[in-house]
């Protein structure tokens, strides 16, 4: 399987290099020049792992990482100027898995990325970040949700959605956040989109399995909550 790299660079010709390198190593890579842009990408697209500036016009790499924190575990290597030691203690801080330093060897790149991808690997594996509430269960790292042994299909949204309340378990989330945490900050559509996708949800799990995990609270948005036996 191809692994999908997102790179957040506003240095062209860097990304460029960076591209073309990985492509050669048998990656297949997007790119984006500007904070937003690569927020945007990296919470709607399904990468495998993010190489991502400090130094970013539209937002900074450290903003970035601290948004997609919120909805996705998606590992990130940090590339900070040189000497900034205050950068990666920030950066490992807010969750990323690595950094490295520009200047660098493209060949160390490459190295620290196929360290990140397997340690994510073997974290899947442990079912690191796995969440559960009575027979239910969600699966961050292999993207599968179960209710007992039975899978349920749902789509990437959905999945989102389910684990944005499954994070926030108890706690109450308006339908802004939701649409913040699930479908990107800048989203400009319609908040009743949060309601459609709350009922697929209900249908593929609530209705299906007779129980009640999603909660409307009237005027306010939805709370997910273990179901009472
Ligand atoms: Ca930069």
């Amino acid at each position: 399987m191809e692994e999908k790299v997102l790179i957040i660079e506003d240095e062209e010709k860097l990304a460029r290099f960076i591209e073309l390198e990985l492509e050669h190593e048998g990656y297949r890579v997007d790119k984006a020049a500007d904070g937003r842009d690569g927020l945007a990408m990296a919470e709607r697209g399904d990468y495998d792992l993010l190489l991502l500036d400090v130094m970013l016009p539209g937002m900074s790499g450290m903003e970035l990482l601290r948004r997609l924190r919120r909805t996705k575990q998606t590992p990130v290597i940090m590339v900070t100027a040189r000497d900034a030691v205050m950068d990666k203690v920030t950066g490992l801080d807010m969750g990323a898995d690595d950094y490295i330093t520009k200047p660098f060897e493209i060949e160390e790149l490459l190295a620290r990325i196929r360290a990140a991808l397997r340690k994510r690997a073997v974290a899947a594996t442990a079912g690191e970040g796995l969440l559960t509430s009575g027979r239910l269960s969600l699966d961050p790292a292999r993207h599968i949700v179960r209710y007992g042994e039975e899978e349920i299909a749902l789509t990437s949204r959905e999945f989102d959605l389910l684990q944005a309340l499954m994070e926030n378990r108890s706690l109450v989330l308006r339908r802004e956040q939701l649409l913040s945490k699930v479908w990107g900050y800048d989203y400009m559509g319609e908040t009743n989109v949060v309601d459609v996708y709350i009922r697929y949800l209900r249908a593929k799990i609530d209705e299906k399995f007779d129980v009640k995990f999603i909660h409307t609270v009237r005027g306010v948005g939805y709370v997910f909550r273990d179901a009472e036996t």
